[in-house]
């Protein structure tokens, strides 16, 4: 998968060098670029923004630029184009597995009140365009939101992760929060693990599991149950 992301602040994306997704870049799964908007404006002072048609709080980011980074980094057969924003649809599991297969997404990260919508409208005639949010709390600029979306998604991608199994009974894979987890040692602070857990009886360690997946999820998370 190639992954480009479009940002003032491209340093942001430096800590995608770390971990398993420095390891996917290393071994060719994952090729990710992370470019700076100042490098598509054309003025001494390196414009990105403008004062708002309408009156207002805030600046907004300029067409030329987005534009013009596009124009470079849409040479492709219509790749994904997410705008990260608060106004867009919620990210979810869902949508990070749909995203795990495509060959191409380019981020594009906003600051200030956000980007010229122009820009999302342009893009359209050449990408598949999402808007997409977060969550329902606003940042200061999409970086953040565009680093949590793509460590969502590739940890998918097959072969990233060392044990395939591990993405398979998480919180979320099945509509679900995952089980709480334990390890060693046995008995921690007088907290004891389990008894069913050192049965060595897989169906009732499963059943148990399952079991818990649905008492976490209703008293956490009732609104997954309804869905
Ligand atoms: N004026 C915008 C609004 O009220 O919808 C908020 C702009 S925010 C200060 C600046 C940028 O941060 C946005 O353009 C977007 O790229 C990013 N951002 C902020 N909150 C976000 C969220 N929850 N999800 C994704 N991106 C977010």
């Amino acid at each position: 998968m190639r992954i480009d992301a479009v940002s003032i602040f491209p340093d942001y994306f430096n800590v995608l060098e770390l971990s398993l997704l420095g390891k996917a870049q290393k071994q060719g799964l994952i090729s990710f670029q992370a470019h700076d908007l100042r490098h598509w404006t054309h003025d001494i002072h390196k414009t990105v923004d403008d004062s708002p048609y309408g009156g207002g709080a805030g600046m907004v980011m300029k067409p030329e630029p987005w534009g013009e980074a596009f124009d470079d980094l849409i040479t492709d057969n219509r790749p994904t184009v997410i705008f990260t924003t608060p106004a867009g649809r919620p990210f979810n599991q869902a949508l990070a597995k749909e995203l795990s297969t495509k060959e191409h997404i380019v981020f594009a990260c906003g600051r200030y009140e956000g980007i010229d919508q122009r820009v999302v409208e342009h893009a359209k005639s050449r990408a598949d365009v999402l808007e997409v949010s977060l969550g329902d709390y606003v940042l200061n600029g999409g970086e953040v939101a565009a680093l949590a979306m793509i460590e969502a998604i590739t940890r998918l991608i097959p072969g990233f992760m060392g044990n395939a199994e591990s993405i398979v009974e998480e919180s979320h894979a099945d509509g679900l929060l995952e089980y709480p987890s334990y390890t060693k040692p046995q008995i921690w602070r007088e907290l004891e693990v389990p008894d069913v857990l050192l049965s060595g009886h897989h169906a009732e360690i499963a059943k148990w599991r399952k079991a818990q997946s649905v008492e976490r999820t209703k008293a956490v998370r009732p609104d997954l149950l309804a869905e």
